[in-house]
């Protein structure tokens, strides 16, 4: 099977830009697979807007898989270098080809999503990408792995995969070796706006108590 691969980003290797994680605004969200032994290449932030888009998405359609971009951007903390993403919008994939247990991103897809980024979100990144496994659980396929590898091939781009049904999700996110355990999902920060009230429902994740 021959697969057009299209480059998304500027061949130079990339670095991020310095800004102040947002632990201080932010709640941790954790699965029950963190052990801590495997802290990820980054940590994810998720804003409560881009949260409640995704999830509307996911809810969409119970009986096909949907997906679509993580948009936002990549940095590094400006005092301890700590690598992290913010994911602030989400662009569901027009072009995909899916049915109820797979999900494939066509070239055209990535070419439009990749226009509308750049009209909408100029100056923000790709983050990486979600979809949705209505009743099959929180895991990356064998095809979903390959996807990732290709398409979201930078070590800080993440893959969310969501289970509609069990109102269940979690986050794919390398190592800082750039392996990828296709069991081993994380949870997230979610980022918020206006107060802390918390806008997340999913039942496989718990908040971690901060103290003030
Ligand atoms: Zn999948």
């Amino acid at each position: 099977m021959t697969v057009p691969l299209i480059r998304l980003l500027p061949p130079e290797t990339p670095k991020p830009r310095h800004a102040r994680i947002p632990f201080g605004r932010a709640t941790r969200w954790v699965s029950s697979l963190e052990n801590g032994q495997h802290p990820p290449a980054v940590s994810v932030f998720l804003t409560q807007r881009a949260f409640v888009r995704c999830c509307a998405h996911a809810g969409s359609d119970l009986e096909n898989e949907v997906g679509g971009w993580l948009v936002g951007k990549w940095r590094a903390d400006r005092r301890t270098g700590e690598q992290f993403i913010i994911v602030e919008a989400t662009l569901p994939a027009p072009h995909t080809r899916h049915g109820s247990a797979y999900l494939t991103f066509t070239q055209d897809t990535q070419v439009a999503l990749y226009d509308e980024m750049k009209e909408r979100y100029p100056g923000k990144e790709l983050v990486g990408w979600y979809h949705t496994h209505p009743r099959m659980g929180v895991f990356l396929s064998s095809y979903d792995t390959w996807l990732h590898g290709n398409f979201f091939p930078e070590h800080y781009q993440v893959a969310l995969v969501i289970e509609p049904y069990s109102a269940a999700g979690g986050f794919f996110i390398r190592q800082p070796d750039g392996r990828l355990d296709p069991r081993q999902y994380y949870g997230f920060y979610e980022l918020w706006q206006r107060n802390r009230r918390s806008v997340v429902h999913w039942r496989n994740l718990t908040p971690v108590t901060q103290p003030e």
